[in-house]
């Protein structure tokens, strides 16, 4: 069984669970640096990124998950989880992870289409994705290291860098969890 961690301070951690462990994961809970021992890949879910940041930049929290990616566990940011995963974000200086070589804009979508679903295209899958994006942020610059998996609107949305994934949408909340597949491919190549 895959041991797969999910940062839970707030925001949609449950839901990221149940598609876990329809898929065959064990689930940890992540709350401190402690539960972060023997986890092979985390999720950092949706919610409000600066609420999440300020539980990570207390007690070095933050910092220990930085290490761990250093030494090799994937991660994946959706939504709130791709803000805090960014080096750089618009007009903010929250606290933030850094892990993936980007420009981050949040609740980019504007007012008028807070909320909205969309079928996307991604790189690698056949069929298309439902999306469900919910005051969702989007990446406005990415390094060359980073690959583009998906685009809504012409705005990048999903996007790989080595074993770190962030998508703008919400993967947890439809029936599809092709989206939690891939990364789950992505901590088998990196943990074996
Ligand atoms: N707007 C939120 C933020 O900036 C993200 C929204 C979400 O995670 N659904 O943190």
């Amino acid at each position: 069984k895959r041991k797969v961690g999910v940062l839970a301070i707030q925001g949609a951690f449950r839901e990221h669970r149940k598609v876990l462990e329809k898929l065959g994961c064990e689930v940890i809970e992540v709350r401190t640096s402690s539960d972060l021992q023997g986890i092979e890949g985390l999720i950092i879910p949706g919610g409000e990124s600066t609420a999440i940041g300020k539980q990570l930049a207390l007690d070095g929290f933050g910092e220990d998950i930085i290490t761990a990616a250093a030494e090799g566990m994937p991660v994946f940011g959706t939504c709130a989880g791709m803000i805090l995963l960014s080096k750089k974000i618009i007009g903010s200086e929250q606290y933030r992870l850094g892990l993936l070589d980007a420009v981050v804009k949040r609740n980019a979508f504007g007012r008028q289409v807070a909320s909205f679903e969309a079928d996307l295209q991604i790189k690698g899958l056949d069929d298309d994705i439902r999306a469900v994006f919910i005051r969702a942020p989007y990446l406005l610059e990415v390094s060359p290291e980073v690959d583009i998996l998906a685009e809504y609107a012409e705005k990048i949305v999903f996007v790989r860098q080595g074993h770190i994934l962030a998508c703008a949408f919400h993967p947890e909340l439809t029936e599809d969890s092709r989206i939690h597949e891939y990364f789950l491919k992505i901590v088998a190549e990196y943990q074996g």
